[in-house]
């Protein structure tokens, strides 16, 4: 049964039932065979920009579909219950987008982001290094101001659409410590970016994971987003709206699982009776359940402090780690549910535990979120 959301407007309540109907169309008959295959949903993508999906919350000026937090986050969660590989990967193209629209000069906006919003394009966010990820202020990619703008020598590592993305926003140190890293908006063709060959990853495997090489590549000086120096507080900044996509998606991913477990132990006897009616397991539900509206609620309350234009960094860690959490739990309580077929590739809920896990690591793991909560807390 689909989801009773509380939406804010008419126009909100017919996107979503947009997204469901595109969703259910391009995403949920090919993601199970594209998940084991490997293959990448380019038709997915082509059809969620198409239908004005990659560009939700950007303003109209730029292109984008000037939808508040709430709802965007809303969609993203519809397309996670389908596909979740997809659905991060639209999230993560949401997050390369917003150090431009929030750092960049009107000149750099008005330059690129029509064409990053058109649903044409996908952005990746090219953070981490291989001995850099919570840690990222340790990063050791260097940007050399050369005449003209920079020279980019380093590695990256975990980029989400690496390889296939139109451009990578990128972090990079142009000076010592933590205030001297930073920003970047690099072209997927630029001369010496190499990639390097996918992770073999427990789920999400439909969109490539990988590494970046820069070998001197060079960007011109209004490639640079931000004043120099500012990379990770524009980082980091990007990272809140950020984390409300991966709650958002690990909501999704927890409904599914609930829904499924619903459906089966609805079907499935035993002892005589419908396993959901034996009151041990109707409590498992009952259980995973309150973890999906609980991590749903945490989401939207951040996103509307964010709509707002409140102070939302701290809720949007608690989201982030109770909704990820949620699905955590949800999916592997959903295997519980099925049994011994749980534990087989016949249904797909085995699947969503292992897509659940990565949603507790990446975007800052949840011991991060905890850490940014308690300094919070600690002011
Ligand atoms: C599938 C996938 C996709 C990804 N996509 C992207 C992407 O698109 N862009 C990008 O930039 N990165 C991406 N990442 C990287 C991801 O964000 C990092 O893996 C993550 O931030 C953790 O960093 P790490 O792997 O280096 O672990 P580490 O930082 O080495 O952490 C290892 C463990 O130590 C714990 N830990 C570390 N520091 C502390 C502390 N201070 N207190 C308590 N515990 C701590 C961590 O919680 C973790 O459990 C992706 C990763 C994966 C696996």
């Amino acid at each position: 049964m689909p989801v009773d959301r509380l939406l804010p407007t008419e126009e909100a309540r017919d996107l979503i039932e947009l997204t469901r109907e595109i969703a259910d169309k391009v995403l949920e008959p090919h993601a199970a065979e594209f998940e084991k295959r490997e293959q990448y949903p380019e038709e997915a993508f082509r059809a969620l920009g198409a239908a004005g999906l990659l560009s939700l919350p950007y303003p109209e000026e730029f292109g984008g579909g000037a939808q508040p937090y709430e709802v965007y986050l809303q969609v993203l969660e519809e397309l996670a219950a389908r596909w979740a590989a997809v659905a991060v990967a639209v999230s993560v193209h949401s997050l390369s987008c917003h150090p431009l629209f929030v750092f960049g000069t009107p000149e750099q906006q008005r330059r690129w982001l029509p064409e990053m919003l058109s649903g044409n394009l996908i952005g990746a966010y090219s953070l981490s290094e291989a001995h850099a990820g919570s840690d990222a202020a340790a990063l050791r990619c260097k940007a050399t101001a050369v005449e003209g703008g920079y020279r980019i020598d380093g590695s990256k590592s975990w980029i989400t659409n690496g390889g296939r993305a139109d451009y990578y926003t990128l972090f990079a140190r142009t000076g010592d410590g933590s205030r001297g890293v930073s920003c970047f908006l690099v072209p997927a063709g630029t001369e010496g970016l190499g990639f390097g060959k996918p992770e073999e990853k427990m789920g999400l495997r439909a969109v490539p994971t990988t590494t970046a090489a820069y070998d001197g590549a060079f960007l011109p000086a209004e490639r640079l987003i931000g004043a120099e120096g500012q990379g990770l507080s524009i980082a980091f900044s990007a990272l809140d709206s950020g984390r409300l996509g991966i709650a958002a998606v690990a909501t999704g991913l927890a409904q599914r699982a609930l829904d499924d477990a619903v459906a089966y132990a609805k079907e499935r006897e035993a002892f005589g009776r419908r396993i959901i009616d034996h009151q041990g397991l109707g409590f498992v539900l009952a259980d995973m359940a309150a973890a999906v509206d609980s991590a749903r609620a945490t989401y939207l309350d951040a996103a509307r402090r964010r709509d707002a234009g409140l102070p939302y960094s701290r809720q949007a860690s608690v989201a982030k780690l109770v909704a990820t959490d949620a699905a955590m739990k949800v999916t592997t309580d959903a295997v519980q549910v099925f049994g011994g077929y749980g534990y087989t590739q016949d249904f797909p809920v085995e699947r969503y535990m292992r897509e659940a896990k990565i949603t507790q690591i990446f975007e800052g793991t949840n011991q991060i979120q905890r850490l940014v909560i308690a300094r919070d807390l600690a002011r």
